[in-house]
């Protein structure tokens, strides 16, 4: 249904209006993510595209006053993010296939994975914040088929300076930047091609 993304970024909006505290943020923030990606019959095919060399990272949708961003995060088979960080809260819903999660904490100084991994299907919702854990790194749970979660941060997160952590725990800045160069047309609802 093509509203559904509008409808999302509406509800959203209206959340972020409140000011909640973090906590109720990512509690109600997931419950509207969880309603966004339960179902799997809005996302425009171009914003659906596997690249053989990256992942890809498609902006969705920037709040204009950049209070959050939506992002298509689409998985190449085997593909995986290094570790890294956001620096702001982040919620990650499952829409296709499925993705991996590992945390990562500072335990005496070195970074080192924190409890087990997590495997996110379809309908599933995730939360991230420098408040209850930032650091993971994110992989495609299948080595033969594309997978995609949907991303929304308290951030317009392509233009966020965070970090990157190397195997040898050395810190690397990191941008991430968007790799679409349009924009989904959410408010005209003009007929774009959808998946599936
Ligand atoms: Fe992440």
């Amino acid at each position: 249904m093509r509203t559904r993304l509008r409808d999302f970024v509406t509800a959203l909006a209206g959340l972020l209006e409140q000011r909640p505290e973090e906590p109720q943020l990512l509690q109600q923030g997931a419950q509207l993510l969880q309603q966004l990606v339960l179902h799997d019959d809005w996302l425009p095919i171009a914003y659906a595209q596997p690249d053989s060399q990256r992942y890809q990272q498609y902006l969705l949708h920037a709040d204009s006053l950049r209070r959050f961003s939506v992002v298509s995060f689409v998985w190449g088979p085997g593909q995986q993010t290094p570790v890294h960080d956001h620096t702001v809260w982040g919620l990650i819903g499952m829409l296709r296939g499925a993705e991996i999660a590992q945390g990562y904490a500072w335990q005496e100084g070195v970074l080192r994975e924190q409890g087990s991994a997590l495997r996110l299907g379809p309908g599933m919702v995730e939360a991230v914040s420098p408040r209850i854990g930032d650091v993971h790194r994110v992989s495609n749970a299948f080595d033969d088929r594309v997978s995609i979660s949907i991303h929304v941060y308290g951030a317009n997160i392509g233009e966020v300076r965070r970090s990157v952590y190397l195997p040898d725990g050395a810190r690397k800045d990191f941008i991430s930047g968007y790799s679409n160069l349009t924009l989904p047309n959410i408010w005209g609802l003009s007929a774009e091609a959808v998946t599936p």
